[in-house]
């Protein structure tokens, strides 16, 4: 399927660098993929941002994820805020993101390095 078919529902801005040249991996309800997660990578800053991020009960006990609470990606030292906690089966919850950008700096420019 080509690019310009992607339905708009599934398409994301990169909220990082503010592109729209993303690649959104659904999470695998049904289908081929067994993705856990749902993301979308940008393919400007090669970011990943998530959007619905699966946890154990015992991570949930562990990570004190709560709604509202902050959501930290120590691998790409990114922030999120929670703001939806669904709890699914008997052992999985998820995580719904909502990217936190910093607000003491500006989107990225060139120009003053
Ligand atoms: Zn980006």
């Amino acid at each position: 399927m080509a690019e310009a078919q992607i339905p708009a529902s599934q398409r994301r801005r990169c909220p990082w660098c503010g592109s729209e040249h993303t690649r959104l991996m659904l999470r695998g309800f049904t289908g081929p993929t067994d993705e856990r997660d749902q993301y979308f990578t940008c393919r400007d800053c090669g970011m990943l941002t998530y959007e619905i991020v699966s946890k154990t009960a015992r991570d949930m006990r562990f990570g004190q994820y709560r709604l509202g609470a902050t959501f930290r990606d120590t691998a790409r030292q990114t922030r999120y805020r929670i703001i939806r906690v669904l709890k699914v089966g008997n052992n999985e919850h998820l995580l719904y993101l909502k990217p936190l950008i910093r607000q003491d700096q500006p989107p990225a420019d060139n120009s003053n390095e």
